[in-house]
């Protein structure tokens, strides 16, 4: 890590939604997901999202 600044597991789901994060970093993040409804909607709701710039006849 560089900067020493603890990242909450709530921050990585931005990256995980893009496929940004390492290995080791979706494993811990998919075990987080699984206890953090939160994470789970914001999740749903950054695909919806990023599938609505890929295809904006949906
Ligand atoms: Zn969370």
């Amino acid at each position: 890590m560089h900067s020493g600044v603890t990242v909450s597991p709530h921050d990585l789901v931005g990256p995980y939604a893009v496929g940004a994060l390492d290995l080791m970093e979706v494993v811990r993040f998919e075990h987080h997901l699984e206890e953090c409804s939160r994470c789970r909607t914001e999740l749903r709701t950054l695909r919806a999202a990023a599938a609505r710039l890929v295809d904006p006849e949906h």
